[in-house]
């Protein structure tokens, strides 16, 4: 890779160390988790909070359900370009049991993946800008 220095496809959404974290909102009063971070109103219907903390959620869980995407991604997910087809995790986050959906890390397809599969969270490049790389989550299985 080029010595560009990374920078995050999606401000605010992941931390940018090593072992990323997705970032996240926890209701003040009914507990409940969102990602992306909700900071208006709780989606909860029994609940009228406007009270978030921002949290930094769980990097690993297990594969809840996955797919093949043979289309181009809704914005903000940003695929390579030309398009080639990619697979998609719905991995059920370990402490918060929330289901938060990414692509699978390079490398990996769905002929990799199996529910109820442990996965962690990494960084990966998604394209070059002319003054960084940016970089985007992506689950990964964990290797045991
Ligand atoms: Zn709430």
């Amino acid at each position: 890779m080029s010595g560009k220095p990374q920078a995050p496809a999606i401000e605010g959404w992941y931390t940018m160390e090593a072992e990323t974290r997705l970032i996240g909102s926890c209701c003040k009063s009914c507990g409940t988790y969102f990602f992306p971070k909700q900071s208006h109103y709780c989606k909860n219907p029994d609940c009228e909070s406007t009270d978030f903390d921002e949290v930094e959620l769980s990097r690993t869980g297990h594969v809840w359900s996955y797919t093949n995407a043979s289309y181009q991604p809704p914005a903000p997910f940003v695929a390579p370009d030309p398009f080639e087809p990619y697979a998609i995790a719905a991995v059920q986050l370990e402490k918060e049991q929330m289901v938060v959906l990414g692509q699978v890390a390079d490398g990996f397809s769905v002929d990799d993946l199996k529910v109820g599969m442990p996965m962690e969270l990494v960084l990966e490049p998604l394209h070059e800008t002319e003054d960084d790389v940016k970089v985007t989550w992506k689950w990964r299985p964990l290797s045991h």
